[in-house]
């Protein structure tokens, strides 16, 4: 296939320069797990979402809670999303998001890191991701420079160079040799590829040093040279 052609020593010599522009869209898979301690089973313990919300309007006023379940014993710990407020100054469409246990609604509460740490100083986060692929540019050149743009609408945990070598099926160890030797950096402010990663952050990488497949991986085709 021609987009994805490794450039050759004569086409490298000549140069020959070509980018291959891909973004990668990457989603969180499982939700950050608050530790806190049970007063059922008695101990800190991981609490997961159980993607449920409890709404209870008392007269004017309204409380809503997601619902987290201690990963040991199954005990409950309600976490509250709406505490006390006037019905009337709660936005219409949230609360019928809330009262329908709206799935976006849910789904963003729980991956809501920094809010579950204003109820505990320990939130357990998760590596798993689901990349999805798409080329922004296309070349009928060989590839010399991949350059991926990560797109990451929900804040995560894992570290660029985590990603890389999972995505790329290359060694953590060959990610730290291609930054040693400036061929693997990353733009954008205060980002680095041991840092988590940021939305909008990109990943540029001297292709010719990458090991075979790696860059169709990148690019999500998974066909041969
Ligand atoms: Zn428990």
């Amino acid at each position: 296939m021609p987009l994805l052609r490794r450039a050759s020593q004569r086409e490298e010599q000549a140069g020959v320069f070509n980018t291959l522009r891909v973004q990668w869209s990457i989603a969180p898979q499982t939700a950050p797990r608050p530790w806190l301690n049970c007063s059922r089973c008695r101990g800190p313990r991981g609490f997961r979402s159980s993607g449920k919300i409890r709404v209870n309007a008392n007269g004017r006023r309204i409380d809503a809670w997601l619902i987290y379940r201690c990963t040991a014993c199954d005990g409950t710990w309600n976490r509250p999303v709406v505490e006390r407020l006037e019905v009337a100054a709660l936005d219409r469409q949230f609360l019928l998001s809330l009262q329908a246990n709206e799935p976006d609604l849910v789904r963003s509460l729980a991956f809501d890191v920094a809010a579950l740490k204003r109820w505990t100083g320990h939130v357990q986060e998760f590596d798993d991701v689901s990349v999805a692929r798409r080329a922004l540019s296309e070349s009928s050149g060989p590839v010399q420079v991949l350059e991926i743009e990560c797109r990451v609408p929900r804040p995560i945990g894992l570290r660029a160079d985590r990603l890389l070598a999972s995505e790329l099926q290359v060694s953590r160890s060959c990610i730290r040799s291609l930054e040693k030797a400036a061929r693997l950096r990353t733009v954008s402010p205060g980002s680095g590829l041991r840092r988590s990663l940021r939305d909008g952050m990109r990943l540029i990488i001297d292709a010719s040093f990458l090991p075979e497949g790696s860059v169709e991986r990148a690019a999500g085709t998974g066909c041969a040279l």
